[in-house]
């Protein structure tokens, strides 16, 4: 048995001797460095290596901490990269190549012969991506020592952390800090049983073997238009099925969210919102949906031949024994954090999303890192009023600080700059004009107070808004800096211009 890791034995489950040929590699290189024993603990475990959790475990080890990291999916990256943010991406992406080859070449003078779908190799194309970016964790942990180890973590105690092997046994890490990095599954949907074939989540969404004919997708979040958009345009018939009057879920513009939801309507997709479903059943090789109006209660059916649940995730933090060690949950089972993301329970820390706040990679990421300097330093940054969403269908959605409903209910006095896509030369050129680019700014400062886009690459240029944001810049510094022509991004600094005085090209 290596002193690494201290084996024991748990209930039923026989004890581990480990050898090295039976550890995974990355924990057999530090087992036999000896890293850590009960008399000499990790100074950081990390539970969960998603982009909270693997960050987090980076960055400490970069820091000079002793660190481990417990997973128990097998592949490193979480959610995001195994059934998330990449392999979604990666559908949006060639079915979005696919739809232009279709509708768009034309126009441009490109003839292509016959154009046909190869579903089997768009999603090899996705899982390559996936396992090449997974592997890639991997690799960093190896070149920052951070020990791997595969399995499901619970707590045995507040300085402890009992992990089932992926290959079988049991061991226990002990840690002077944990930190808890579990993430979020995707929120069943009382009454609708998920079978990942017909009724599925987005895990199944992304992996769907056959284009279905007719698909309905429920809930109009990001999730939902994201996979709607992928199907439709790979031939589906989509209909996504609201409960609330508008689509993009908490965040997006009003103004911007109509004239999203317009766009996708040129595209092919069908909403129904402010409507409320109420049951699915299985029917003749289709799933019959039951639904009524949200408000008048007025009831009516539809079919699919694959219906997507995409209401929603939700905390993971069952099987870890929070109970034990007196980690609280709140009301939406969240787990409680103070503002330097202390749990209820000394020494261990939460982030990302088994946590308060938008469940985004990105914003998990920016936790990780500051959890582990705050137990390094004593402090660290997280700016929650600078963190960009990003809805990656085209044109893309993105935005970032406040937005008009949000403004009015807070009584700011703001003022609206606006600059349209097709007032752009290279959106012009690229003849992809759709979108506008709208700040909101402090009226008496002129201080960036939001900026919400939809058009072309808006998921790129919404990095140039967060940094006003973060910086605190004023409109006029964004209009007075020089912004390279042709670019998409002239349009941003026009928008800029638009909202303290006026626009040139529009
Ligand atoms: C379809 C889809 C698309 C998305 N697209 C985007 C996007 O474009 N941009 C974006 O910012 N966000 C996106 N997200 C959200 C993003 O994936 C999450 O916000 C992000 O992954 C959260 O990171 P995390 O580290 O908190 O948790 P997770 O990524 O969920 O990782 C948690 C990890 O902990 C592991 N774990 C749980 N319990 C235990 C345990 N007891 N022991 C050991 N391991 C455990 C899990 O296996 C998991 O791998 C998307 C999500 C989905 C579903």
């Amino acid at each position: 048995m290596f002193s690494g890791l201290v084996a024991r034995r748990a209930g039923a489950t026989p004890l581990k001797t480990f050898q090295p040929s039976t550890l995974p590699h990355v924990l057999r290189s530090s087992a036999v460095r000896g890293l850590a024993t009960a008399a000499e603990p990790y100074d950081v475990v990390v539970i969960g290596g998603g982009p909270g959790g693997y960050v987090a475990a980076i960055k400490a080890a970069q820091l000079g901490l002793k660190t481990a990291c417990v997973e128990k999916r097998g592949s490193l990256g979480g959610t995001c990269l195994n059934v998330g943010c990449i392999p979604s991406k990666a559908m949006l992406n060639n079915s979005h190549l696919y739809h232009q080859a279709a509708h768009d070449f034309k126009g441009r003078g490109i003839e292509v012969g016959s154009l046909s779908l190869n579903l089997a190799t768009m999603l090899k194309a996705k899982d390559s991506s996936v396992s090449q970016l997974t592997k890639g964790i991997e690799g960093l942990f190896k070149k920052n020592k951070v020990d791997y180890v595969k399995g499901a973590g619970s707590f045995a105690s507040p300085t402890s952390v009992s992990v089932k092997l992926n290959e079988g046994g049991e061991t226990q890490l002990e840690a002077k800090n944990i930190i808890i990095a579990t993430g979020s599954e995707v929120t069943p949907f009382p009454g609708i049983e998920i079978d990942e074939e017909q009724i599925v989540s987005s895990t199944g969404a992304l992996s769907l073997q056959k284009v279905p004919e007719k698909m309905i997708v429920i809930g109009g979040g990001v999730i939902g238009l994201e996979m709607g958009s992928v199907w439709s345009r790979l031939g589906s018939k989509v209909t996504v099925v609201e409960f609330l009057g508008a689509i993009g879920g908490a965040g997006m513009d009003g103004e911007i969210g109509k004239s999203f939801q317009r766009t996708l309507e040129k595209q092919g997709l069908k909403f129904k919102l402010g409507t409320k479903v109420v049951g699915a059943e299985k029917k003749d090789g289709k799933v019959v949906l039951n639904v009524e109006g949200a408000k008048d209660g007025k009831k009516d059916s539809l079919d699919a031949d694959v219906v997507l649940v995409a209401i929603g995730r939700r905390p993971v933090t069952s099987g870890l024994n929070l109970e034990a060690i007196g980690v609280e949950v709140d009301n939406r089972g969240r787990i409680i954090v103070d503002d330097q993301y202390n749990t209820t329970c000394k020494g261990i820390k939460c982030i990302g999303d088994a946590t308060f706040g938008p469940m985004l990679a990105h914003k998990a990421e920016e936790e990780g890192i500051a959890a582990v300097e705050i137990i390094v330093k004593g402090h660290g940054h997280v700016n929650y009023q600078a963190i960009p969403s990003v809805v990656y269908t085209h044109p893309e959605v993105a935005w970032v600080g406040k937005n008009e409903e949000e403004l009015k209910a807070d009584g700011v006095e703001y003022k609206v700059g606006k600059f349209p896509f097709m007032a752009n030369s290279r959106a012009k050129t690229n003849q992809d004009s759709e979108g506008v680019v709208k700040f909101l700014v402090e009226k008496s400062t002129d201080r960036v107070l939001g900026v919400h886009i939809i058009g072309p690459n808006a998921g790129e240029m919404i990095a140039s808004a967060t940094l006003a944001i973060e910086y605190q810049a004023s409109a006029e510094d964004i209009a007075r800096t020089c912004h390279a022509h042709p670019t998409l991004s002239e349009a941003f600094k026009e928008a800029a211009m638009a909202s303290y005085d006026k626009a040139i090209h529009f």
